[in-house]
């Protein structure tokens, strides 16, 4: 327990509120949850010593208001408030409300909140401190023939970016001139339906770049630890599905050049908390600050792996008012950790979420294997939220070994009910780029073949299907090898394995 926190209320769902909670049990400190109406029987639920229920299921009624979390906060007694990822991470006002109310807020103050998240004022606070940023503009701009000259200035092909935006979202590129126009105009409707904020600025769009993004944690006694990268360059429409740590595309030299800059920069910022800085690096080596992000990522876990830190204890840590536990020095990158984000989504079908109940579960374990999961047999996943399930993280002494223990990790996972990435995930691993360790942001694109569901590879739930039509084949052999032209005659099983072709007639 710390001195000033005994109870911490999770503003959030799903795995990330578990993560939280478990730290806090760690630590002695007593949790709350909330939830919507769709969450009742979630695990962080379960999980919390108390809970609320904030509203109906649509994130705007239930996890994105501010008031009741905060009257939940207030009615339970909680000393502080973790805002996990996504929601109300990011949102300076919340923090505002925390403290006005009395509250801690688990994060950095809402001054920094606000210069961060901001694109264009986040960039001219980085050229500010020395940080190489993506060649491009440092003002909006919303006149056509002003941005044509911008981007002949800049040189094509260009990414017309919303100021305020986040998760891949209002991003636009345009190759040329004549789509500038178009392009502009969608990244600003995109930006103002998801942002509420149609600003938007224009950056040099670098060809097939690594995303490799800093872990920082600073404490209020001027401590700035860099806890070094993640290579997040598995990327599909500018979002991320596998991160591992650290980046095999670093050497030492670079590895130090970045780092020095990522501690540069959360210091000219006066960051208190744990924080993530962005870069896009080229393949001759060039770094540029992409963004900062001022919370807790998703892929935070492989850091922990690699550095053998729990980043959620020492924010906590941090917010009451006590020192980092660790100096830089302590701070050694050992062995190798690869992330996968589990979703339930179909990607043989454009990727398309695809909740429903959770029948049969089977989660990986064994040596260096962590699943930060909220899901249990017989949960179903609410079509409200994100369809991400689980994490799926694997450590082991070297990159090779990651990858093969990854391996044996997604054969493992088993989840029978539902449509889940994890037969993409396993193709994905076994892509020599992947395997060499050579591979940027265009490597989803480049290997969409290689990603492509085989003919007669099955899920799952198909091989359950399968097995089931020769059982019922075998046990009806005489109704089932009768000629017959009429189909409906066939029972479901045995048209289902005539369908997949494993079954003749
Ligand atoms: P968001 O805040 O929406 O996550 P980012 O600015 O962090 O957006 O960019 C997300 C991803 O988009 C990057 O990881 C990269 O793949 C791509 N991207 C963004 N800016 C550029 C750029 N200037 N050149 C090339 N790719 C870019």
């Amino acid at each position: 327990m710390t001195k000033t926190i005994k109870k911490v209320l999770v503003a959030n769902r799903g795995e990330i509120a578990l993560r939280v909670m478990r730290s806090c049990y760690e630590m002695g400190i007593r949790t709350v949850a909330v939830f919507s109406e769709a969450d009742r029987s979630s695990r962080h639920v379960l999980y919390a010593d108390e809970a609320e229920c904030i509203g109906p299921a649509p994130s705007s009624e239930s996890y994105l208001r501010m008031d009741k979390i905060i009257e939940a906060a207030k009615k339970h007694g909680a000393d502080a408030i973790h805002p996990g990822y996504g929601f109300l991470s990011e949102n300076a006002e919340f923090a505002r409300m925390c403290a006005s109310e009395g509250i801690i807020f688990i994060g950095p103050s809402p001054e920094t909140m606000e210069a961060m998240g901001d694109k264009i004022r986040a960039r001219k606070t980085m050229m500010e401190a020395g940080v190489p940023v993506v060649p491009g503009l440092f003002e909006p701009v919303s006149d056509v023939a002003a941005a044509l000259e911008a981007c002949s200035r800049i040189a094509y092909p260009v990414i017309i970016k919303a100021s305020m935006g986040g998760g891949g979202k209002g991003m636009r590129v345009a190759a040329n001139a004549e789509e500038v126009e178009s392009m502009m105009a969608q990244a600003r409707s995109e930006a103002l339906s998801g942002f509420g904020d149609d600003t938007i600025y224009i950056e040099k769009y670098l060809q097939n770049p690594h995303h490799i993004e800093f872990q920082i944690l600073a404490d209020t006694y001027g401590n700035v630890l860099n806890l070094y990268e993640r290579e997040c360059s598995v990327q599909r429409r500018h979002q991320k599905i596998v991160e591992e740590s650290p980046s095999p595309f670093l050497d030492a030299s670079l590895r130090a050049k970045m780092a020095k800059a990522a501690v540069a920069a959360a210091r000219q910022v006066g960051y208190i908390g744990a924080g993530t800085i962005e870069f896009l690096v080229d393949d001759d080596r060039n770094f540029y600050f992409l963004e900062m992000n001022t919370r807790l990522q998703v892929e935070h876990p492989v850091t922990e792996f690699v550095c053998g830190v729990d980043i959620v204890k020492q924010q906590i840590l941090v917010a009451s008012g006590e020192p980092l536990s660790y100096k830089q020095d302590d701070i050694v990158q050992r062995g190798w950790a690869i992330e996968c984000r589990i979703c339930a989504e179909d990607c043989d079908n454009d990727f398309r979420p695809s909740p429903g109940l959770i029948q049969r579960l089977s989660e990986p374990n064994g040596a260096g294997v962590r699943v930060d999961s909220a899901a249990y047999q017989g949960y179903e996943i609410p079509i409200w939220y994100d369809p991400m399930i689980s994490k799926l993280i694997v450590c082991a002494s070297r990159r090779e070994y990651a990858i093969e223990r990854m391996r044996r990790a997604l054969y493992e996972y088993r989840v029978v009910g539902l449509t889940t990435n994890i037969q993409y995930l396993r193709r994905l691993i076994d892509i020599p780029a992947f395997k060499e360790g050579k591979y940027d942001t265009s490597f989803i694109e480049q290997n969409q073949d290689r990603l492509a569901a085989r003919q007669g590879y099955h899920t799952e739930a198909e091989d359950i299907a399968i097995i089931a039509s020769y059982m019922d084949y075998l046990m009806n052999f005489e109704e089932n090898t009768a000629q017959t032209d009429d189909d409906s005659a066939l029972s479901r099983w045995r048209a289902f394995g005539l369908q997949k072709g494993v079954l003749r007639v």
